[in-house]
């Protein structure tokens, strides 16, 4: 890399963290594991005069139970989702995903708040936190608020978050099994070429009464299969009707085209993935 210049500044709370974007202004940004805002910078696509670092902030690194969810501060690395024996306990799903991102070096320092925040359309974590309806806390100069994992993805590398919010937590429903995440990965990055997260809920009978299917990598943004969930619910969860779901691909005119898959082949890979995934859950 060769840097240009900026500042660098170290944040000591989130208030400290809010304080110092709002003093540096626009052009600043905070940095938490830095796996994706520093490629970005090398590459140019992004050039901030000024770096405040988060990454001091333990407070944000903390991973509780919540009773009937787990609340994962920002700050916790893919590495620490990974192994955590409180998310491996009350939502392997989660884990699982965590596990399945880039390699060892990117685990070890990029964070969950990071992903959720620079929403890349190719990444994991926002598959699985829209399936599963978690919920994102934010704090900002007028204090926080919370936002639904189905409010919070606007578009390319876009998010509800407001000027001067910080990620503080994402709060995951205690899901043991009915979810599942299958991603057909870019050999190179291990980014979800296409990516579909699974969570089902079924009753005595085994009739299927909820479905949420969130997909990654294949249009501009995450998205619900709204039509794959409506196919499924209150019916048998069975083969037959995980099949006919399936074939419930999104459109390919809405689907990303470039050097990766064109439009057709991930239309394709979303079906073959909703299957897998709802197989597996
Ligand atoms: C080689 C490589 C392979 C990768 N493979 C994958 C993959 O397979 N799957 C995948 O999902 N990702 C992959 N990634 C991306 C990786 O997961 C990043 O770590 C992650 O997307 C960003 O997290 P971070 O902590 O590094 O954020 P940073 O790069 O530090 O920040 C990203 C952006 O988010 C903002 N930000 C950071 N934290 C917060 C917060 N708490 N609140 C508000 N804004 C915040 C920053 O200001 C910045 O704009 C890969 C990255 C690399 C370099």
């Amino acid at each position: 890399m060769t840097p240009y210049s900026f500042t660098y500044h170290k944040a000591t709370s989130v208030e400290d963290a809010i304080a110092q974007l709002q003093k540096l202004g626009d052009e600043a940004k905070w940095v938490a594991g830095g796996h994706s805002l520093i490629p970005s910078m090398k590459l140019r696509l992004s050039a901030p005069e000024a770096l405040i670092d988060i990454q001091g902030l333990d407070e944000l690194k903390t991973i509780s139970d919540g009773g009937h969810e787990i609340h994962i501060g920002a700050l916790s690395t893919h590495r620490s989702v990974e192994t955590s024996s409180l998310v491996k306990g009350k939502c392997p799903v989660v884990a699982k995903v965590a596990s399945g991102i880039g390699d060892p070096q990117v685990r070890n320092k990029g964070t969950i708040g990071g992903s959720l925040a620079h929403a890349d359309p190719s990444a994991d974590y926002p598959a699985i936190i829209l399936a599963l309806g978690a919920t994102i806390t934010v704090q900002g100069p007028g204090g926080s608020r919370s936002i639904s994992a189905d409010d919070f993805f606007t578009g390319m590398f876009d998010t509800a978050l407001e000027d001067h919010e910080l990620i503080t937590r994402v709060s995951v429903p205690a899901v043991g099994s009915g979810a599942a995440y299958a991603k057909f990965g870019n050999p190179a990055s291990r980014y979800a070429i296409v990516g579909v997260a699974a969570y089902v809920e079924k009753d005595v009978h085994g009739t299927c009464t909820l479905a949420r299917i969130a997909i990654t990598g294949a249009a501009d943004t995450v998205f619900r299969a709204s039509a794959m969930e409506e196919a499924l619910v209150g019916k048998p969860f069975n083969e037959a009707s995980i099949s006919a779901a399936a074939g419930h691909a999104p459109d390919e005119s809405d689907m990303l085209s470039d050097l990766s898959a064109s439009a057709s082949y991930r239309a394709h890979l979303c079906s073959v993935m909703a299957k897998r995934a709802l197989m597996d859950c």
